[in-house]
């Protein structure tokens, strides 16, 4: 099981979308991560684009990891249009996204195949991360915190070993311009830790977030702490974007011709 609480993370989920500019040249835009980082930063293109990912980064010399946006729960099969975890783990995806919001909405994935799909990882090798987060109507009238635990006891295999990754992603805060508040993340963080820490001890499992984190909002983000980074959607296109939001997760800052320059655009 590898020991992923040391880290801090960014995400980069391009969903079925290119950044505007060729791949190679936005990987060579992005900082150079040193393989001894303590910050991740972790591409998740489209399928067909992970071999181009992974080589553009090598030319770079950078160590930037590559995540799968999501796998099917079996192995090998009569199921096409489907990729399995170690078909990924294979293309050198060493992290998978499961349970997005949009796959539980659009292709209605629920958490029994949720569930299914981080076991299919363990069994693998890739890391799962796992997305969870509450709709709005829950966040306005509901028990958000009862809704995540139910979330994670549903989707997280108790029986298995593994490690994952946590998104938190609010579904009314992704893609919407409207991001959830420090305190709400903050908050919402401590219920997932505990109710992992009840699930064979994985609270110290990593927990980020993720929903219309911006160049601009980031350090407000993680003000009030908890967080070990962000799963980053429309933003993560933007090489600039991307590049302070990763600089502020790792708690650094650039000179000015670095992040002042970027955040002036
Ligand atoms: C996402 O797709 O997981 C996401 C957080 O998107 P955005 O940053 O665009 O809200």
């Amino acid at each position: 099981m590898r020991n992923l609480s040391t880290q801090r993370y960014v995400v980069a989920n391009w969903k079925m979308n290119l950044p505007p500019l060729p791949i190679v040249d936005f990987i060579a835009s992005l900082p150079s991560v040193p393989s001894s980082d303590s910050t991740k930063l972790i591409l998740a293109p489209p399928f067909p684009f992970i071999n181009e990912v992974i080589t553009a980064a090598s030319n770079a010399a950078s160590s930037i990891e590559v995540a799968g946006q999501n796998c099917s729960e079996k192995e090998n099969g009569p199921l096409t249009g489907e990729v399995s975890a170690s078909m990924l783990m294979r293309a050198g995806a060493t992290y998978v996204i499961i349970g997005h919001s949009e796959r539980r909405a659009l292709f209605r994935e629920g958490d029994d195949i949720v569930a299914e799909k981080i076991a299919a990882c363990w069994r693998s090798g890739p890391v799962p991360i796992l997305c969870i987060g509450e709709p709005i109507e829950v966040r306005d009238e509901g028990d958000v915190r009862g809704y995540l635990e139910k979330q994670i006891q549903s989707s997280v295999p108790s029986s298995e070993a593994g490690s994952l990754l946590v998104a938190y992603e609010p579904v009314w805060a992704i893609g919407s311009g409207r991001n959830a508040s420090a305190s709400m993340i903050a908050e919402a963080v401590g219920w997932i830790r505990s109710s992992l820490d009840k699930d064979a001890g994985r609270g110290r499992s990593p927990v980020i977030y993720g929903g219309s984190v911006t160049a601009e909002n980031v350090d407000e983000l993680q003000s009030d702490g908890g967080i070990d980074g962000f799963l980053v959607g429309g933003a993560s296109l933007d090489p600039k974007a991307l590049s302070v939001i990763y600089h502020s997760t790792a708690g650094r800052t650039l000179p000015d011709s670095g992040i002042a320059r970027f955040r002036q655009k």
